[in-house]
């Protein structure tokens, strides 16, 4: 007799927790974040700009060839 209300219930905390996880997914998200590329050297997430790996100190000067923002 209650099997509909307890399906859009259900329903309702589906859309509450996929609203939460978007919420919660959007201020922090800097590992897919498309100017943070991989150390090819220690695997860490680093800024695509930087001229040097902070976590391992490899330089990466030639990582940044084929930018469009030279100057
Ligand atoms: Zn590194």
């Amino acid at each position: 007799m209650s099997e509909i209300p307890v399906f859009w219930v259900l329903l309702y905390l589906l859309a509450a927790l996929m609203a939460t996880a978007l919420l919660a997914k959007h201020p922090r998200a800097p590992v897919e974040e498309p100017k943070l590329i991989q150390c090819p050297d220690c695997q860490m997430t680093i800024s695509r700009r930087a001229l040097m790996c902070p976590h391992c100190g490899l330089q990466l000067n030639h990582l940044e060839v084929s930018e469009e923002n030279a100057a």
